[in-house]
């Protein structure tokens, strides 16, 4: 499984379903929404339920395909649409959107997240690199990275390779140095690989301890674990024997 061919000297993270889940936090933000409504806006509240807000969302991926990069975007247009057509304040749009981004930094690290992060990051520099807008800074964890970009801020999200090796230039490091660790197969793994990364899949055993099957139609990646706290063991006993360190 292990075929690293370079020496690692910093790692990107995706963030999402690789630290913490993200449906838990989504589930939070969506019902931190309502609360928000029912209390400072009734009409909008009455005329957006989950069903209508999803059918909204919908309706922005055809519509503004040119924000799909950006949560953060997505969810103001979102927010300033539904007051608008309940025939609420305006201004409410942004305190609405601080009471969903709030909650949907509420998150619930993987058991082994964050002492894996700590060890990570005592070894090499830690970059986050995520198509989501969660904000380190509120969550807790800025102190172990030494930025976060997002797909929002980027200008586009991954697998596009632009953001990987905009990474790496901020590292100060060639992309084949930096080894890019995250869930998904194709915007984590096939995309760094894209952009000469090196590349860790965060493979998580299912419910009933099941792990996935590389399936996807690209080339597997050089490392895949069940945890973070795998890699970190797997970085831990690398470094030890560099002969260069
Ligand atoms: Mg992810």
């Amino acid at each position: 499984m292990c075929s690293v061919h370079a020496p690692i000297r910093a790692i990107t993270l995706d963030l999402d379903d690789t630290l913490w889940p993200i449906a838990p936090a989504i589930a939070l933000a969506e019902s931190a929404l309502e609360s928000f409504l029912a209390r400072h806006a009734p009409r909008a509240a009455e005329r957006w339920p989950a069903d209508e807000r999803r059918r909204l969302r919908r309706r922005l991926d055809l519509e503004r395909p040119q924000l799909a990069h950006d949560m953060s975007a997505q969810r103001r247009w979102m927010l300033e649409h539904m007051l608008a057509e309940a025939g609420e304040d305006a201004a409410l749009a942004a305190p609405a959107y601080d009471a969903y981004f709030a909650a949907r930094c509420r998150v619930e690290h993987y058991p082994d997240s964050l002492p894996a992060l700590e060890r990570l990051a005592a070894r090499v520099p830690l970059a986050a690199v995520s198509n989501g807008n969660a904000c380190l800074r509120t969550i807790g964890i800025d102190h172990l990275f030494a930025f976060q970009l997002g797909a929002g801020e980027h200008g586009a999200p991954k697998p596009d390779r632009g953001i990987f090796l905009a990474a790496c230039e901020r590292l100060g490091l060639p992309p084949g140095q930096v080894l890019h660790v995250g869930d998904d197969p194709l915007c984590d793994v096939a995309g760094a690989r894209d952009a000469g990364l090196q590349a860790c899949w965060i493979n998580r055993p299912d419910a009933s301890g099941r792990l996935s099957s590389w399936t996807v139609d690209v080339p597997a990646p050089e490392l895949q674990f069940p945890t973070l706290s795998a890699l970190a063991d797997w970085l831990e006993a690398t470094h030890d024997t560099e002969p260069t360190r």
